[in-house]
């Protein structure tokens, strides 16, 4: 089978590898698609500490063309989207349903304790716990359970009430996911926060009311004068000075969550005296869970998020290096591979 390896950093090689054979409680699952996320560009351009050779992708969807010894659930030819987190559901976290918490998480292809090949190959066996149906979607929108789970999770975070205020901080793919997850949950005024003026024209037409320009005046104005104190502030950009800027766009009872990945190394100044005194709260959210997982599946199978605006570039596997340099390029948004073509 073809697979693209991460061999070294920004070096990606089309090979050939043995197709696996599914181990008793897996399925060998076709990739027909597998979107390409910023963790893939991290473990492309070095970022992220990864042993190479390696194979990214994890946002995948397939078909299922063999089926391990132990399975019942499934049959070849079943259609479905995978959940890249292997959690050990024995730990503490794994037992109260946090398994994206998971003290021993293991990733198809993304980023966790431990990495197994990802979906940037033209099959992948995978544990017939970590699929779900998705019946005749398209495997393209499929491909974006993944991220959506973590949307989903990262939403339940700040335990969103429906007509409270949202800003989110950053309109790049995610913040567009964001944005109409948060419409097709119930929020209130949703104010998109984003310097590139097509993407504030998106994010409008995906479900935000307002789109502010964070270059051209101060957010924190005004996005008051817009729509007063803010419930919910959601970061998706992954930088201290966004995270705080979220944060003080917050009023009394208001959550801020971090979404966007933040350096390692990062520091904020909190008051903690604001965290009391207005009972305000900062938060993150870190992957997903198979619950979230699934109800992804479900949004997208009820057409709750506009795919087509999201997705800008495809390619097949031989594309996948034109891919991470689009996405060093700061171009388009979500880039879909698709291996078993
Ligand atoms: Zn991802
Ligand atoms: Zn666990």
């Amino acid at each position: 089978m073809k697979t693209a390896t991460l061999t070294d950093a920004h070096t990606v090689e089309i090979s050939d590898r043995e197709r696996p054979e599914p181990a008793p409680d897996e399925l060998l699952v076709a990739i027909n698609a597998c979107g390409v996320c910023t963790t893939d560009l991290h473990m492309y351009s070095g970022n992220l500490t990864v042993d190479y050779p390696m194979i990214p992708g994890h946002e995948s969807a397939g078909e299922v063309v063999s089926v391990g010894e132990n399975v019942d659930d499934y049959e070849e030819g079943d259609r479905v989207a995978i959940n890249p987190s292997v959690p050990c559901n024995e730990c503490r976290a794994c037992k109260s349903g946090r398994e994206n918490l998971c003290h021993d998480l293991t990733s198809i292809g993304g980023a966790a304790k431990n990495i197994i090949d990802g979906a940037f190959a033209e099959y992948a066996a995978v544990p017939a716990g970590n699929v779900e149906a998705i019946g005749d979607l398209d495997y393209r929108t499929a491909s974006l359970a993944e991220p959506l789970g973590c949307v989903i999770n990262g939403i339940d975070q700040v335990d969103l009430t429906s007509g409270e205020t949202v800003v989110v901080v950053g309109g790049g793919f995610i913040g567009q996911l964001i944005v109409q997850t948060l419409r097709t949950s119930g929020a209130g005024t949703i104010v998109l926060s984003e310097p590139v003026a097509e993407r504030r024209k998106l994010g409008v037409e995906l479900g935000a009311d307002y789109a502010v320009d964070p270059t051209e005046s101060d957010p924190t104005e005004a996005v008051s004068e817009l729509i007063g104190d803010v419930d919910i502030a959601i970061e998706a950009v992954g930088l201290p000075k966004t995270i705080q800027q979220a944060h003080s766009l917050t009023g009394p009872g208001g959550r801020t969550l971090v979404f966007g990945v933040p350096p390692e190394d990062a520091t904020i100044e909190l008051s903690p005296f604001d965290l009391f005194f207005e009972e305000r709260e900062v938060v993150g959210s870190y992957s997903l869970t198979p619950k979230t997982f699934a109800r992804a599946v479900t949004l997208l199978q009820n057409d709750r998020i506009d795919v087509d605006s999201l997705v800008t570039d495809e390619f097949d596997l031989d594309g996948l290096e034109t891919a991470f340099e689009q996405m060093e390029a700061r171009e388009g948004l979500k880039k879909v591979v698709y291996p078993a073509q």
